[in-house]
């Protein structure tokens, strides 16, 4: 079976044309598919009979199903469990801050940068999504906010995986976000967040047409730190991080977000901020303050009074720090959460 939502538009033009088709049948089914979130062949109904009957025998697409529906008591996040074609489960987000709902996306079935803190990690990498894979989960969220008149105004990649560690997969799933007859969201509305790949940060902004938002997880300004809790930081030291940060075009635009995971009695002190503050100076940056959801690996989240310090040494040096909200925490949605629960159960 070929899956047409494994394909970029191109792709799906090219594959029309090597069926003896017009091209333009490939950009049909690019807007049936992201445009209108249809993926069945029969209710495309500006292609004919026989080409959907041609279709059919040849193409199909990825089967995704919500298998798990949890809402936030707390703040009214969403947590969604979807299971693959290939029986994988991956989790998917609706964040619900005030009016503002985002949709927390995930690229990969678990993810290879091991970060200590991070739930993900402990299974490892299982594969890489493909194209639609990924953009089916804001399709699939989207059906079903429509159910109450609402939509996601927002996406970020800080679900399942390294966003980055699938870039060619991502970038084209951000081309069909951005694109105005496939998702159509505004290059505003995208953040993209990675623990720090620089040489695919660099390449992400070299392929990209329109330069989405971006989200560095930093959580530690001494190398040698990083290198303990973050394994990234061997290939890629938090220098030449720093250093790829004030070089990106996303800066003449718009304000990149550190965040920090705060951990208790590992990064939260007062000279812990200072040491960041001076790694950031001049940088057009954002802070984000992560206060860490308590986990059974290992790690506590800081005390409240430490996590106001730090805030405190940050913005008292010229910078905009926040304290994040842990959305969805109670239904293992949050921040380091993903798939803990799940991979308990499906993995062990
Ligand atoms: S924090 Fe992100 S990059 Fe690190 S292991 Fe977890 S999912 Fe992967």
């Amino acid at each position: 079976m070929i899956y047409l939502d494994d394909f970029s538009k191109q792709e799906l033009e090219y594959e029309m044309n090597a069926l003896g088709e017009k091209p333009f049948r490939g950009r049909q089914l690019y807007k049936w598919m992201y445009s209108k979130g249809v993926f069945d062949f029969h209710e495309m109904t500006d292609l004919s009979r026989q080409l959907r009957q041609k279709l059919e025998e040849q193409y199909g697409f990825r089967n995704i199903g919500v298998i798990e529906k949890k809402q936030s008591k707390k703040d009214g996040s969403t947590k969604l469990l979807l299971e693959l074609e290939d029986k994988n489960r991956i989790e998917t987000v609706i964040l619900k801050d005030g009016e503002r709902l985002t949709g927390c996306v995930s690229t990969q079935v678990g993810c290879r940068m091991g970060c200590s803190f991070c739930s993900t990690a402990k299974i490892g990498l299982i594969r890489n999504l493909k194209i639609g894979e990924i953009v089916r989960q804001i399709i699939i969220m989207n059906k079903i906010l429509s159910e109450k008149d609402e939509k996601l105004s927002n996406i970020v990649f800080m679900g399942m995986g390294e966003p980055l560690d699938n870039l060619e997969n991502l970038n084209e799933a951000i081309r069909i976000i951005l694109d105005e007859s496939g998702l159509n969201f505004s290059h505003r509305k995208v953040t993209v967040s990675t623990c720090g790949m620089t040489d695919e940060l660099n390449k992400m902004y070299e392929e990209l047409d329109s330069p989405v938002n971006l989200a560095v997880s930093l959580n530690f300004t001494d190398n040698e730190m990083r290198q303990k809790y973050m394994p990234v930081s061997k290939k890629y030291p938090v220098k030449s991080l720093i250093a790829t940060l004030k070089n990106l075009p996303v800066q003449k635009r718009k304000r990149i977000t550190i965040e920090y995971v705060m951990l208790k009695d590992i990064n939260d002190t007062q000279k812990d901020a200072k040491y960041l503050a001076e790694m950031l100076r001049g940088m057009p940056v954002k802070i984000n303050l992560i206060v860490y959801n308590d986990s059974d690996i290992g790690f506590d989240s800081a005390a409240e009074k430490n996590v106001l310090a730090f805030q405190k040494v940050l913005q008292d040096k010229g910078f905009s720090a926040f304290i994040r909200k842990s959305l969805g925490s109670d239904i293992e949605g949050a921040c380091g959460q993903l798939y803990a629960r799940y991979n308990k159960k499906t993995y062990k």
